[in-house]
């Protein structure tokens, strides 16, 4: 335990869906990666967790402005945020991929993307990803805030192609989700928990010493193979 949070109650604010990370189960129960390693450390720290799914764009403005202690939503540790956010210690290794509509043999490269429409999600990494080479290769970015309804568009052909987290992908691809991988995974950054610049270091801190606990003992490995299987 750690006598700066034990006993408090801090507000965490999440993505509606970003699974295996953040998801609703079967059952309605919010579930994944992100939900398991909050609340285990929580437990083992003395606090508890208010947890928020909100959507990942609402889920950082609840901490901006305050109305969230803090955000964990396979939220990339980048240096632009840095100047906002403070972040725990990094809990995964990512990066953005492209994926296209399972059936579609016309799009193998960002070349193929010309005059087309492509949908990231809004406030992401991999909408910022999109940004960046769609002057270059003459596609539009189309920014979505809910991870169905930017899928929808691809299946639907609305869209021709979706940038997202490729684990994120992979989830999705393998169950069942109608798209696939054409093109490499981009070099990315590693997701990390966050509060506010300034605010909350105590919860920072039990953060950092609860993740490193769960890596020690094995609960960590444990929690991605529950959700990863062999890939974790
Ligand atoms: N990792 C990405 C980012 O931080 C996307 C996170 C998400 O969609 N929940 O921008």
């Amino acid at each position: 335990g750690n006598d700066a949070v034990r006993g408090k109650s801090f507000v965490i604010a999440t993505d509606t869906t970003f699974a295996p990370f953040e998801f609703r189960d079967a059952s309605g129960e919010l579930t994944g990666i992100d939900m398991d390693l909050i609340r285990e450390i929580a437990e083992r720290q003395g606090f508890t967790v208010d947890i928020k799914a909100l959507g990942f764009d609402a889920a950082l403005q609840a901490v901006t402005s305050g109305q969230a202690d803090g955000v964990i939503a396979g939220m990339s540790i980048t240096d632009e945020r840095k100047a906002v956010f403070d972040f725990s210690n990094p809990y995964f290794s990512s990066g953005v991929q492209m994926a296209v509509k399972a059936d579609d043999d016309t799009i193998a490269s960002y070349e193929d993307l010309r005059g087309k429409t492509v949908v990231a999600k809004t406030g992401s990494e991999g909408l910022r990803f999109a940004e960046s080479i769609a002057e270059q290769h003459g596609f539009t970015v189309k920014a979505l805030d809910k991870a169905d309804t930017m899928y929808a568009e691809v299946t639907s052909g609305n869209a021709v192609a979706v940038f997202d987290d490729y684990p994120v992908l992979a989830y999705g691809i393998d169950q069942g989700n109608g798209l696939k991988v054409v093109t490499p995974k981009e070099q990315g950054s590693s997701y990390g928990f966050a509060v506010l610049k300034g605010n909350n270091p105590e919860l920072l801190a039990a953060f950092n010493s609860g993740l490193a606990e769960l890596k020690a003992d094995g609960t960590y490995h444990d929690i991605l193979v529950d959700y990863l299987g062999t890939n974790a």
